[in-house]
């Protein structure tokens, strides 16, 4: 593709560089399918600029599918096919002549599973997003990119005495945050995290937490839980999968979190948040 040159000025402090601006994220109608397997049925759904949404829902329910067509992974799996539309700031996600780098870079994804290059450095895997999205930037932004990446990531602190030691070494919790960063440095409007912290001990959970609270500001996030506590810590709004026997996953219940918590209007989201399923 066509390199994007970054235009960071040298004089901005690298924990302010900024995102590309904050960006609304909808979905209209969308489904999906595996071949002839239906795995979401026109679900339709508004993730507000510069907030958090929580995904829930019991697995199998579509939950991961839902994210990966938010940046077009979906798209990966031969398979799979899609109807609907995807709009980032009203502009269509697949739109024909829009390249998928460009969905790439807007859209980030974090996965349940942390997944840096395990031998690469802790540097070039927070540089790794750049050369995947075809970004272009020169060595004094690279070094600001990593420092405010990992600033970013609640990283920075524990690595910038080894930067050059492999992102394989670190701790679980540090790979995610690592992984965060890697992210993060595309500078993307919204950031999609999977299930980011179900593999992470009790401690890690609780730093990303945090993380998430102080980039809510600068990046739309939109983050799939199991866990109710950390859907209400983090998130202001909320939606409800749920795929019952043999149908396809719908949302059944969406909108602000507190009042979803208390006040569910669908009985089957007040059977799942208060855990009788
Ligand atoms: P969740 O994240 O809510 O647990 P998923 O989106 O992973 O749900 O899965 C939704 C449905 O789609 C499941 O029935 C799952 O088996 C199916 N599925 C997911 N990924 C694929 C794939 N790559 N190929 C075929 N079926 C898939
Ligand atoms: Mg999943």
């Amino acid at each position: 593709g066509v390199a994007h040159a970054l235009t960071v000025s040298p004089r901005t402090p690298p924990a302010v560089v900024p995102s590309h601006g904050l960006a609304e994220l909808r979905a209209r109608e969308v489904s999906a399918w595996f071949g002839s397997h239906h795995v979401l049925d026109r679900v339709s759904l508004t993730m507000p600029a510069g907030q958090v949404t929580a995904l829930i829902g019991p697995s199998g329910c579509g939950k991961s599918t839902f994210l990966r067509i938010l940046n077009r992974m979906h798209e990966l799996v031969p398979s799979a096919a899609l109807a609907g539309e995807v709009l980032l700031d009203g502009h269509d996600l697949y739109d024909p002549s829009r390249r998928v780098t460009q969905a790439r870079r807007d859209v980030g994804m974090v996965f349940q599973k942390p997944n840096p290059f395990p031998a690469m450095s802790i540097r070039e895997n927070v540089l790794a997003g750049l050369r995947l999205t075809g970004v272009r930037a020169g060595a004094a932004d690279k070094a600001m990119l990593v420092e405010s990446s990992l600033i970013r990531a609640g990283l920075w602190r524990e690595v910038r005495d080894r930067l050059d030691a492999p992102g394989g070494g670190l701790s679980g919790g540090q790979q995610q945050r690592l992984c965060i960063a890697r992210a993060l440095a595309v500078r993307p409007r919204v950031l999609l995290m999977d299930e980011p912290c179900s593999a992470l001990d009790p401690t890690s959970t609780r730093v990303i937490e945090e993380t998430i609270g102080e980039l809510a500001s600068q990046v739309t996030i939109v983050i799939v839980t199991h866990n109710m506590q950390q859907a209400a810590r983090v998130s202001q709004q909320c939606a409800f999968f749920l795929a019952s026997q043999g149908l396809p996953g719908v949302v059944v219940e969406h909108g602000d979190t507190g009042a979803m918590f208390s006040v569910p209007q669908d009985e089957r989201t007040e059977a799942y948040v208060s855990g009788r399923f």
